[in-house]
């Protein structure tokens, strides 16, 4: 017999599938994990086929050599999901591996956790009455059953338990133990649901896409749960996705007290073994539901019922780096093969989905009333140009001030928002406002300090730094960002008797950092929050009544197509902190462009006016959803040779773009925004094309591109970033 056999190496020469004769003594199945010669070498590989043929030269192949489990590690819609990414997403089939399994494990950094297990045997003698500790021991194990070794050892001491472990009293036995991650506890609660969203779970019932719209505060978590107990019920299983930033200790508690140990974990802040562990749950069919990030989607979970997506319009589902994907795809084919319900819900739906569901491909279930019944918080927009003009160069504008002031006498709470998006940053004019855009792209500017220009990210154009506003002439010209630390000292100053946390990249990055943080400030009041993105979702705090955004128009300004989308969603979502109790909440937003639409829209939280407004836009323009970038990224040490393969390839693609002249509506060939990293060289290739054709323009760029070219080479389609 002959296996078929995919090695784990990340190298494109080796991204093919390879031949190895089975042993006649070997048990070998598809999805398992092996050890095969390798020209000198011993590499680790997957089998993906297994066949009484092979296709190689019979005489030339070698046998496999070792097996690594007994069992198939990689199983078997786990391995269409593999094919299905290298085909449709371009990527490696190893790297598409890797994502399956836990990467301690396949480094056999990690192994199970094994502890020796004492307890009484069934017929034991006595020990002399002298012996007062080894009856202490026998006395504890008729009570509890079974202890760790190292426990009693350490209560009673070494020498008594070994002598009854000697003559047979005590039994030794190795026992695997789970390390499973710890959480807060909270009491189990049922609520009785509200007729809205009693509505949604009894829509969300049939095997298709749902696009769940709920404004903040609707109750969508609860109808998750109720969704995932039906399916429980029926004896399925579930993944519950939730953005890494959100995944707080509060929702964490609240899915492990719904459903205790059926839950596994998995999220960026597990030790490896929690990990390893957990994984080992979840593949065993001990836990059945997964709550966790973007990785969650590759858990080895079988007979799925129903996966959600929170927050579904989260940049962070889309994993940027290589093996690159977006969740939502992987999703749909999980959805597809397991015949189940899949739920994408946010209070900001991406323009993307919720054109899907205006197109009817996802069906739309709307929430758009709090569960308490409680208004929106009131989003009030404050002019900085105007603040200035009138003398305040602060920071804060005088309404914030001056609620801020509200919320201490009160002793409630507040929460301060810096968008720190990105590490560029835009030039604006201080006097008027003015922010430069690319004459042809209609997309900021991004100013890069090191060279003191002005670049569009889009097609690669270039302009001079400001030094003079070109619209009022003002020589006032501003760059760079606030930080949360300046946001931080300046308020102890303003206010040193009263509690100010922060909660950013710097103060998270230990362990339990969040929750630290948070605890901290569930019990200042009254007390102030300041954080970037990582306060803008998931916190339930009934105390928050005030939440401020410094700077809202950081996030519209970055060069990227989705800006706008962006600080809607911003908005909405960092206001809903506020007021989710018994008070309607206030926002603050402070502005520079406060007759930009997004505001309007944002202020009346009119979401469906936003879309049409939006999608009309691009529809216009040309740009995704209604239309595709592609941008192919080419890397290599040698500056020269990473030049001449994109040059080679670009004029490759021009064929193709003369071949479809009506589809395509730009291209261009260029170095990279950031032209070096690591002491690597990179230049790219950007087109954007019409949809009618668009896979098949993308499969014929792909190829002939990837033929060619010494360089590497990244694909990335609606790229979220274009530095
Ligand atoms: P969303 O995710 O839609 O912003 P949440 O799921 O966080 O909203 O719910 C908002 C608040 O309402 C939470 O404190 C939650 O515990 C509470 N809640 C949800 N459903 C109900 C209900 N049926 N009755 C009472 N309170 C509820
Ligand atoms: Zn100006
Ligand atoms: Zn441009």
């Amino acid at each position: 017999m002959f296996a078929k056999i995919i090695i784990d190496q990340d190298a494109k020469a080796l991204d093919k599938v390879f031949e190895y004769e089975i042993p006649d003594d070997f048990h070998v199945e598809v999805g398992m994990r092996v050890i095969v010669p390798f020209g000198s070498r011993r590499l680790q590989g997957f089998v993906v086929g297994i066949s009484d043929k092979c296709e190689f030269d019979s005489s030339k192949i070698k046998p496999i050599q070792n097996i690594v489990e007994n069992f198939a590690v990689i199983k078997k819609e786990m391995l269409d999901l593999m094919f299905y990414m290298a085909d449709k997403m371009h990527l490696k089939l190893a790297s598409c591996l890797r994502l399956f399994l836990p990467s301690e494990m396949r480094t056999d950094k990690i192994k199970e956790l094994v502890v020796n297990v004492c307890s009484l045997s069934e017929s034991y003698s006595l020990p002399s009455s002298r012996a007062k500790k080894q009856m202490q021991i026998i006395e504890y194990l008729k009570d509890k059953k079974s202890e760790k070794f190292s426990e009693l050892s350490s209560i009673f001491g070494y020498a008594p338990l070994s002598a009854l472990v000697k003559n047979g009293t005590v039994i030794v036995e190795q026992e695997q133990i789970n390390r499973t991650p710890d959480f807060d506890k909270l009491p189990k609660v049922d609520r009785k649901l509200t007729s809205l969203q009693q509505r949604a779970v009894d829509t969300i019932i049939d095997n298709k896409t749902y696009l769940l719209h709920g404004v903040t505060g609707s109750g969508k978590t609860e109808v998750y749960m109720q969704l995932i107990e039906r399916v429980l019920e029926k004896g399925k299983t579930a993944i519950m996705l939730v953005p890494e930033i959100s995944l707080t200790p509060q929702v964490l508690a609240n899915f492990k007290s719904r459903f205790g140990s059926q839950v596994a974990l998995i999220h960026s802040g597990l030790s490896a073994g929690e990990r390893f562990d957990e994984w080992r749950r979840i593949f065993f069919g001990d836990a059945r539901v997964v709550v966790g990030a973007r990785s969650a989607i590759f858990s080895p979970i079988e007979n799925v019922g129903i996966i959600i997506i929170d927050e579904e319009h989260e940049q962070s589902y889309v994993s940027e780096s290589n093996p690159r994907y977006d969740t939502h795809d992987i999703a749909e084919f999980r959805r597809k093969y397991n015949d189940c319900t899949l739920v994408l819900g946010s209070a900001t739906p991406s323009i993307d989905s919720f054109s899907k569901a205006i197109d009817g491909e996802y069906e739309l279930v709307e929430m758009p009333v709090r569960v308490n019944g409680m208004e929106m918080p009131k989003i009030v927009v404050v002019d900085m140009l105007m603040e200035m003009r009138q003398g305040n160069n602060k920071i804060f504008s005088i309404p914030l001030i001056y609620e801020l002031k509200n919320i201490i006498e009160q002793k409630k709470q507040a929460m301060i928002f810096i968008n720190r998006r990105g590490f560029s940053s835009f030039q604006r004019c201080r006097q008027c406002g003015y922010v430069a855009k690319c004459s042809d792209c209609d997309v900021s500017l991004v100013y890069h300090h090191y060279e003191n220009k002005l670049k569009c990210h889009y097609c690669g154009k270039r302009y001079r730094a400001l030094d003079v506003c070109p619209s009022c002439g003002s020589t006032d010209i501003k760059q760079g960002a606030v930080g949360t630390e300046r946001v931080v000292e300046e308020l102890k100053s303003l206010f040193p008797d009263v509690k100010i946390l922060r909660m950013d990249n710097d103060t998270t990055s230990k362990k339990n950092g969040h929750r630290t943080i948070l605890n901290e400030f569930k019990d200042a009041k009254p007390g102030i929050l300041v954080g970037t993105q990582m306060i803008a979702k998931g916190h339930d705090f009934e105390d928050v009544l005030l939440v401020g955004i410094i700077d809202a128009d950081q996030s519209l300004y970055q060069s990227d197509y989705r800006s706008i989308e962006r600080t809607f969603q911003l908005i909405t979502q960092v206001s809903g902190r506020a007021g989710r109790s018994a008070k309607q909440g206030r926002v603050i937003l402070q502005t520079y462009s406060p007759r930009h639409y997004v505001y309007k829209f944002a202020i009346n939280y009119d979401y469906k006016g936003f879309f049409k407004k939006e999608s009309n836009l691009r529809k216009v323009t040309n740009f995704p959803p209604y239309a595709r970038i592609l941008r192919i990224l080419f890397t290599h040490e040698d500056e020269k040779i990473v030049a001449q393969d994109c040059k080679d390839c670009y004029n490759e693609v021009k064929k193709i773009r003369d071949e479809y002249a009506n589809e395509f509506v730009y291209l261009d060939v260029m170095k990279a925004p950031l032209n070096k990293i690591k002491n690597k060289f990179r230049y790219q290739i950007l087109m954007r094309f019409k949809l009618p054709y668009a896979d098949e323009i993308e499969k014929k760029v792909f190829n002939c591109v990837n033929e060619k070219c010494k360089s590497s080479v990244f694909f990335e389609t609606n790229p979220n970033n274009l530095s």
